[in-house]
């Protein structure tokens, strides 16, 4: 296995045309490499997110002790990296969710322009597979003419996970917070339904890549074992928190009570095998192991 990474110069054709006039973006991708596989983070950029949502249902007190020791600030938003990863292996290009698209924060959105800087083309993407549901996992799925952004693409999602999200009797259960996160999901599901392939648990939708799923987070979130990783997309959804305290419930999750079961089990797994990870919110390009510390544990960064 090895791990790099890299900085990349976006070279758009609008840079081309007029260099001393477009911003020359650099981008970053993490790669880890082995067992046939070639695996890249690429960054959809970040969302902020007020901690009144992320840490609904806490204490107060507990709230302020969990800032101070992370070195969060308790007025400011959370910033949340969003990593989107590239897997490349035989003949398949495949994402594994696809970004926030241009719909959902001015800060995110920007896989399309972090995959044109790795040379990428969107119509490479021969698979898109889903973790879960929300909208800075599957709002990239169209572009802002409600084209598909990979035309290509074979679409996987979690069967249980794709019911709830085209069910109109999500509506009424949802809650308020997150009635947006509906109706966005159902009108993009609703558009591709006839293209998507079903997953459940246990299943490998590509040879090396098997589903396990992990509810809590979203009723049919999915991870998937890569072998030299797991891919926990947002059942481990922060750096902070979901180590330090993984069985702590917490409003970013739908379920919180199950997901804080679901990831307590993962973390603990992880790192005990030693297995790495790689986590859509997590920091430094997303990928690194659990490690244990004190009574919980700290994502260490490869
Ligand atoms: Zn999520």
């Amino acid at each position: 296995m090895r791990l790099t990474r890299r900085r990349l110069l976006s070279l758009s054709a609008a840079a081309l045309a007029a260099p001393a006039l477009a911003p020359r973006r650099a981008w970053t991708a993490t790669t880890l490499e082995g067992g046939g596989m070639r695996l890249d983070t690429l960054s959809d950029g970040r969302l902020e997110l007020p901690p009144s949502f992320i840490f609904a249902g806490v204490p107060e007190a507990e709230t302020a002790a969990i800032f101070a020791r992370h070195g969060l600030s308790a007025d400011g938003p959370l910033i949340a990296p969003c990593n989107v990863t590239l897997l490349r292996t035989g003949d398949r290009t495949v994402l594994f969710d696809v970004g926030a698209g241009p719909d959902f924060q001015p800060t995110a959105g920007e896989l399309p322009a972090a995959l044109d800087a790795l040379g990428v083309a969107p119509e490479e993407i021969t698979d898109v597979i889903f973790t879960h549901g929300h909208p800075d996992h599957l709002w990239g799925l169209l572009d802002e003419f409600d084209e598909p952004v990979f035309p290509e693409a074979k679409l996987w999602m979690g069967g249980v996970e794709f019911d709830y999200w085209t069910d109109p009797a999500t509506a009424e259960t949802i809650g308020e917070a997150r009635l947006a996160f509906f109706a966005g999901a159902q009108r993009r599901l609703d558009a591709v339904a006839d293209l998507v392939e079903r997953i459940e648990d246990g299943d490998a939708p590509l040879p090396g890549v098997t589903a396990r799923l992990t509810p809590g987070h979203t009723p049919g979130h999915l991870v998937f074992d890569l072998g030299q990783a797991l891919l926990v997309g947002d059942a481990v959804g922060n750096g902070h928190v979901a180590f330090s305290q993984p069985g702590l419930e917490v409003g970013s999750d739908q379920a919180p009570a199950q997901a804080a079961e679901t990831r307590a089990k993962l973390v603990a797994e992880l790192a005990a095998s030693g297995q790495a990870l790689i986590g859509f919110h997590l920091p430094d390009g997303g990928i690194g192991t659990a490690v244990a510390e004190g009574e919980g544990y700290r994502f260490a960064p490869a």
